[in-house]
């Protein structure tokens, strides 16, 4: 029986897990340098600042990210 979902997650690497350790929370496009950061509370993408200047990059680009580190959504069985 198909569920809800449309896949099935192991209940025992979720719960008491922190879910953010498992999702990028920076990302910088590849094509305008753009930097957005993760913002769990408002559950929404923020524009990253370094050195006081907002990395807002292109507005008009077609922002190809570049998540930092491997952001793998399930673990490969080993
Ligand atoms: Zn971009």
């Amino acid at each position: 029986m198909p569920s809800a979902m449309g896949f099935c997650v192991p209940t025992d690497t979720i719960g008491d897990m922190e879910p953010q350790l498992r999702r990028p929370t920076r990302r910088a496009c590849e094509r305008c340098g753009r930097v957005e950061r993760w913002d769990g509370d408002a559950a929404t993408w923020r524009v990253a600042s370094e050195d006081g200047d907002k990395q807002v990059g292109n507005p008009y680009c077609i922002h190809e990210w570049d998540i930092n580190g491997r952001f793998a959504p399930f673990e490969e069985p080993a």
